[in-house]
């Protein structure tokens, strides 16, 4: 390789490259060997790409002929070098992509540094800083590369000590692609081993589709294939595309490792699925459930990868968007279509019939592993179901083809158990008349089962499913009807009990004074005799928002109907009772209204005044507890 011209320039680092590099230096020194990981991914993913432009430039035609992955090392020089055929880069990319972080993951990922450096090697390749962790065992770095199509003298060096800056110079390169060398150092000169690289590529990096050949030294026997050095190559990695093998060929640590280099994940997956299929349409479907969630899985809700779509083993894209509905987006594999043409776009992709009918696939197998998951329980469904619950509850609301099956998925706490519940559960244990699922939601476990909208249904023996979650409210919201059973809550008074006493002429007087009390922040006061422990309860009319809801709402700063909630009194409670005695007056009115704001208060709700309702406590403690001749008015 010559010099083609001497201009040289220097460059600093982008601010966040700079603190990058010393954070993962630090953070990823026990994990150092993911480095090699990082570069043959992104040599493959250059010789992807490199592959996929030829297919419609005419320019780079028969440049995709050899999409190997050469890496040789050379102990005496401390240098190892990853050399790959594939697209290259121009300055102008170098710059871009070696000089700054562009991806805006990569905040997040600074932030979420824990110094735990286990898991931050694992989030590391989440977020494209994959190529600077050739610092942590390198103390220069050296990249050569060439955009494909350009000419020789088109191609760039790129030198860096990983300290603040790197210098660019113009080279004369006579081949397309990025040859990156590592000056070794000293710490780490171990590494410049066969057997050591052998092992590290076979571990990270088997199933990469390109072979990876490691240049060796031949073995006296083998000399005349070696070249001139006494060097020759050998290829590692399996090579093949795994998904195209046959699925009896498959050992289960293939798959297992093969989704570890797919989603970036050494943990590994909860299960998999894998589906060949021939016929007027033939594609070949890899799926897997993960075990972890990845941590901004829950925030970003727009999420592209997840799912790679193939074309005849080409990589074309990213393609979850078109593949995966948003509730499914923690699902991670491979689609690899016989039948769609190579030159296919994102546009036609939107519309494709054929694509559509493996959409509609997809959904099918993963809602089939993850019922596979639910009915076998246990700790794999436990971490499936923390991990990505709330996830899967969102495909009630936005699926509507697949909203029952999604919803027989779901579990809740419930008042039946300690064990949670689903819907089919619940139904098979439901009293012959029971016309109703019933439901609570509420801010948390606790809150809901000491809430006194349950009394009437303990009393009852009737089940009532406890939903907690924040989601749950959109959830119920979107089901009215599970197996044409009606979805109700229990805060809607709606309870049917024939049977039930029927209030005294008295009670039903009361309800009405303390109506007239509270005016119009109330809706309609009734008496009944559905509680067993509690004095009052807030209800909501069936159409009306609950309170759960109406905080969700206020939380996140959106404007809350106004709402006049209905109050049901139970005329056996002795609090119920002491009111009634009393004479209508100031004291009766603030008697009422603390009856309303303590109903409020137990259902979670917040109050118009709080600081109203503690000083109608407090003058009623004081006339409570001091002596009984001394009679005043505390307020
Ligand atoms: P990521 O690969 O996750 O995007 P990296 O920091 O590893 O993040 O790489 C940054 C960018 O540099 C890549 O997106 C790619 O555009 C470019 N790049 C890195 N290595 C190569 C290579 N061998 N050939 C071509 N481009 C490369």
């Amino acid at each position: 390789m010559t010099e083609h011209a001497t201009k040289q320039s220097t460059h600093r680092f982008d601010a966040e490259v700079n603190q990058l590099l010393k954070l993962m230096i630090n953070a990823l020194y026990s994990n150092r060997e993911i480095f090699l990981r990082e570069l043959i991914s992104n040599a493959s993913d250059a010789s992807d790409k490199l592959r996929f432009e030829a297919l419609t430039d005419e320019s780079l035609k028969g440049l995709d002929n050899e999409l190997a992955i050469d890496i040789s090392f050379d102990p005496e020089a401390h240098t190892l070098t990853i050399t790959d055929h594939g697209i290259g880069m121009s300055e102008a990319e170098v710059i871009e992509n070696l000089g700054t972080i562009a991806k805006s993951g990569t905040r997040q990922f600074l932030d979420s540094l824990s110094g735990d450096a286990k898991q931050d090697a694992n989030l590391i390749g989440q977020f494209g800083v994959g190529f600077y962790s050739a610092f942590i065992v390198a103390d220069e770095v050296v990249v050569e590369t060439r955009r494909a199509g350009s000419e020789p003298d088109q191609g760039v060096r790129w030198t860096s000590k990983g300290e603040g800056e790197y210098l660019l110079e113009p080279i004369s390169k006579p081949t397309h692609g990025t040859t990156i060398v590592l000056h070794v150092s000293k710490d780490h000169q171990d590494l410049l081993a066969q057997w050591q690289l052998q092992r590290i590529i076979r571990h990270y990096s088997n199933h990469i589709a390109f072979p990876i050949r490691l240049a060796v030294p031949a073995e006296d026997g083998d000399k005349d294939k070696a070249d001139g050095d006494g060097v020759k190559t050998e290829v590692v990695n399996e090579a093949k595309a795994l998904w195209a093998r046959p699925k009896s060929e498959i050992q289960e640590e293939e798959y297992k490792a093969f989704y570890s280099a797919l989603a970036n994940d050494p943990q590994g997956p909860l299960s998999w699925a894998h589906h060949q299929v021939e016929g007027t349409q033939s594609y070949s479907l890899l799926l897997y459930l993960p075990k972890q969630a990845p941590f901004d899985l829950l925030m970003n809700r727009d999420a592209v990868e997840g799912l790679k779509l193939y074309i005849q083993r080409v990589f074309i894209m990213d393609a979850a968007e078109q593949l995966l509905p948003r509730y499914l987006r923690f699902m991670r594999g491979v689609v690899d279509s016989s039948d769609l043409p190579l030159n296919v776009s994102r546009e036609i992709l939107q519309d494709s019939p054929l694509l559509n009918k493996i959409r509609a696939t997809v959904i099918k197998r993963s809602l089939d592993l993850i019922e596979k998951i639910t009915k076998e329980g246990g700790e794999d469904w436990e971490k499936f179901y923390e991990a990505f619950g709330t996830i899967l509850k969102e495909g009630v609301i936005e699926d509507f083809e697949q909203r029952e099956r999604v919803a027989s998925l779901l579990r809740f706490d419930s008042t039946h158990s300690d064990e949670v519940a689903g819907f089919d559960a619940y139904i098979e244990r439901m009293a012959e008349d029971q016309d109703a699922i019933w439901y609570l939601t509420a801010e948390n476990a606790q809150v809901a089962k000491n809430s006194p909208h349950l009394e009437a249904f303990k009393s009852k023996g009737i089940e009532v499913l406890l939903l907690t979650d924040r989601i749950d409210e959109w959830v119920v919201s979107h089901l009215s009807k599970y197996k044409d059973k009606e979805l109700k809550s229990v805060t809607t008074g709606g309870l049917d009990d024939k049977q039930a006493k029927k209030p005294s002429k008295a009670a039903k007087k009361l309800a009405e004074r303390i109506k007239k009390a509270l005016g119009d922040q109330v809706g309609e006061v009734n008496a009944t005799h559905q509680m067993t422990d509690s004095a009052a309860r807030v209800v909501n009319d069936e159409h009306g928002m609950s309170i759960q809801m109406q905080k969700f709402m206020r939380q996140a700063g959106q404007p809350v109907p106004e709402s006049t909630p209905g109050l049901e009194i139970n005329p056996d409670h002795a609090l119920v009772q002491v009111i009634e005695a009393e004479g209508d007056g100031d004291r009766f009115n603030a008697l009422a209204r603390l009856l309303f704001d303590q109903a409020l208060l137990a259902e979670g709700g917040e109050l118009a005044d709080p600081a109203a309702y503690v000083r109608d406590v407090n003058t009623l403690l004081v006339n409570a507890l001091k002596p009984a001749d001394s009679e005043t008015d505390s307020s």
